[in-house]
């Protein structure tokens, strides 16, 4: 699964249209070509489904990720994106178990189990998002909540299928998606450790070690590389800056440094 370290944009549902969302790509694009891409790190860019093709044809060094996936191939499922679409497309990741899915669209931890098992069959790299809600913390429950995610998710999920697709799991405490308020990189190296035991006790250690933990959750070009080097996480999930072109250059480079 590689030691690149991976940063990963979540575009949410942005910009309003395709010509912007083909700015902001373009940019960060060129960008990245003026920069010199260091080896070890890989980017990753899930914008709205409705611009992965058009933005595939710039997609360069750069890999095209999903925000979500079904869990079934086709049918009548009206509204649906199917695994093979987005695999026809070009698509490399999915974000799976989004809190903002689990939130305003009702996803259960098994309806997660399903998306992870229907990305895995195709082979994409699926990122399950995993956190706490503010409440959940107060009353204590947070390590429980993430255990009961991650042990849900993967459910009958053998290790088999990680030989070519390496799921990769985003801590992202609810309280700190869009708030400006981050989980400090203390509390992240220890949620880090915790959510390996639980996939050494459910793989083994050397499924836990290959399997990538990033942090999700108001992160910015000053605090990025404190979680790579403080909190040991192996990249980033980035929301609202990854929308801005420059901001989202300079947390590549900080990593990257
Ligand atoms: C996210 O949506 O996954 C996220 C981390 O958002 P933000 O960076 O805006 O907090």
């Amino acid at each position: 699964m590689g030691n690149k370290k991976l940063i990963i944009a979540n575009w949410k549902c942005n910009p309003t249209s395709q010509k912007e969302a083909e700015h902001i790509f373009d940019v960060i694009r060129k960008k990245i070509v003026d920069f010199g891409l260091r080896k070890n790190i890989e980017i990753v860019i899930c914008p709205p489904y409705v611009y992965l093709s058009s933005i595939k044809h710039q997609a360069s060094s750069i890999k095209l990720g999903a925000q979500d996936c079904f869990y079934e191939k086709k049918g009548a499922y009206t509204g649906e994106i199917s695994p093979l679409m987005l695999k026809d497309l070009g698509v490399k990741y999915v974000i799976i178990g989004h809190s903002e899915r689990r939130k305003y669209f009702g996803e259960t931890d098994e309806i997660i189990n399903k998306k992870m098992k229907a990305a895995l069959k195709v082979g994409f790299k699926p990122i399950l998002c995993v956190g706490e809600t503010l409440e959940g913390q107060k009353q204590g429950e947070g390590l429980n909540v993430l255990k009961r995610q991650i042990v849900t998710a993967f459910k009958n999920v053998s290790s088999f299928k990680f030989r070519t697709s390496g799921p990769i799991i985003a801590y992202e405490p609810v309280w700190a998606i869009g708030t400006g308020d981050a989980c400090v990189p203390e509390d992240v190296l220890k949620i880090r450790l915790f959510i390996k035991k639980i996939l050494m006790q459910l793989y083994s250690r050397a499924i836990a070690e290959k399997i990538k933990i990033i942090y999700g959750g108001s992160v910015n070009s000053k605090n990025a590389a404190d979680y790579v080097k403080e909190a040991q996480v192996d990249g980033l999930l980035v929301g609202g800056a990854s929308l801005n072109a420059a901001e989202f250059i300079e947390i590549i480079k900080t990593v990257g440094n």
